[in-house]
């Protein structure tokens, strides 16, 4: 029967219905707000933000699929990676309602479910079959990954420092705007001009596809100093905001450029996250993966950021992939939320114990 999927791992609470084929009999989806006037995620205050909104916004997409609780086949819920107090809250509830209707409950990893969106049927014209290259880039994470099957993933570079999302919140930050910085950012850049202001290009050209934000920031910063309490020219702050958003996608393209050097067998890159929305990064990443005849593709915006058909989707692809394997389908009723869980750990669903 279909899936009814939890997200609530950051800011955004949402429920999700899936068909088993993959089809979304509904979704809803509330990005909280009350965090901007604090610059940030206030992990308090999204749990109990999750704790409040979770009940009705269940029994709402239930009513949107014109489905009773019994017409669920199971349940799934990110339970990790992210924020403790909202995978606690997401984790309980979506375990309370599986054992309450006597179904299955599936636990999902957040940054697998970020990783197989792209193969949701439908989505991304010519599919995503495996293996692909994955860039991940969001407020948390800014990762390259080899996807090469359902619970087969591996890490080729991550960020030693910051995420991409949360260099692009910073620096938008110190130009004085409104979080989430991101869009704010981009929407002052088209008044810049991107080679006006020198900027670092961190790790570029180095071996590895790993990533640094944090002395970019810095740069950004010390370009700043001068103004002191000043209010900023406008044309100056569009400038730097232009250069540093064109820094950092020559970052991304360099490092990009090295992840497929070790992924020689990827025919296809795959952005998600909430940076892909960036046009700038978008326009440079196609233009890489051309360079080198391979197919570039990403996710509508809405399934880039946070949100629980993703979450649904991979317990799918879990369920199918079990059954792939002749396993019996996954029963994660004694899982607990966990703060970090990374991919490489998702091959252990599926080793089949022969001690
Ligand atoms: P995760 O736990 O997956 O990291 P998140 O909520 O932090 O979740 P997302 O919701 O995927 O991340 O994305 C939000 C981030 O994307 C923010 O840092 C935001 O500034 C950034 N962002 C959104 N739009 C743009 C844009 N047009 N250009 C640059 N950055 C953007
Ligand atoms: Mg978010
Ligand atoms: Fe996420």
């Amino acid at each position: 029967g279909p899936v009814l999927a939890i997200e609530s791992s950051c800011d955004e609470t949402a429920c999700a219905i899936l068909a088993p084929d993959g089809t979304c009999l509904a979704q809803r989806l509330i990005s909280q707000d009350g965090h901007a006037d604090f610059g940030g995620v206030v992990p308090e205050i999204a749990a109990r933000a999750h704790l409040a909104l979770l009940p009705g916004l269940v029994s709402q997409t239930l009513k949107d699929a014109a489905m009773a609780p019994e017409d669920i086949g199971f349940i799934a819920a990110s339970t990790g990676p992210g924020l403790i107090g909202g995978l606690i809250v997401g984790t309980g509830f979506a375990k309370g309602l599986a054992l309450a209707l006597n179904k299955p409950f599936v636990a999902v990893n957040h940054v697998e479910a970020h990783a197989l969106t792209a193969r949701l049927p439908g989505l991304v014209p010519g599919g995503a079959p495996f293996p692909y290259l994955l860039l991940l880039v969001s407020g948390g994470h800014c990762q390259c990954i080899a996807v090469e099957g359902v619970g087969q993933y591996r890490k080729l570079g991550g960020t030693i420092d910051d995420a991409a999302g949360e260099a692009f919140d910073k620096v938008a930050k110190m130009l004085g705007l409104s979080w989430p910085g991101g869009p704010a950012l981009e929407k002052l850049a088209r008044d810049g001009n991107p080679d006006a202001i020198a900027l670092p290009r961190p790790l570029a050209g180095r071996a590895g596809c790993d990533f640094s934000f944090s002395g970019l920031k810095t740069a950004v910063s010390q370009k700043l100093a001068p103004y002191g309490q000043t209010a900023l020219p406008y044309r100056f702050a569009a400038d730097l905001a232009a250069s540093f958003q064109q820094a950092v996608a020559d970052v991304v393209a360099n490092r990009i450029q090295q992840a497929f050097d070790m992924m020689p067998e990827a025919t296809l890159l795959v952005c998600a996250g909430g940076v892909a929305a960036n046009t700038v990064l978008r326009a440079r990443l196609e233009e890489v993966a051309a360079s080198r005849g391979l197919r570039f593709a990403a996710p509508p915006l809405k399934l880039c950021t946070d949100n629980a058909v993703m979450v649904g989707w991979a317990a799918l692809e879990t369920c199918q992939e079990a059954a792939r394997r002749g396993l019996p389908p996954p029963d994660d009723s004694t899982t607990r939320p966990r703060p970090r869980w990374p991919l490489e750990e998702m091959t252990q669903r599926f080793e089949t114990e022969t001690q």
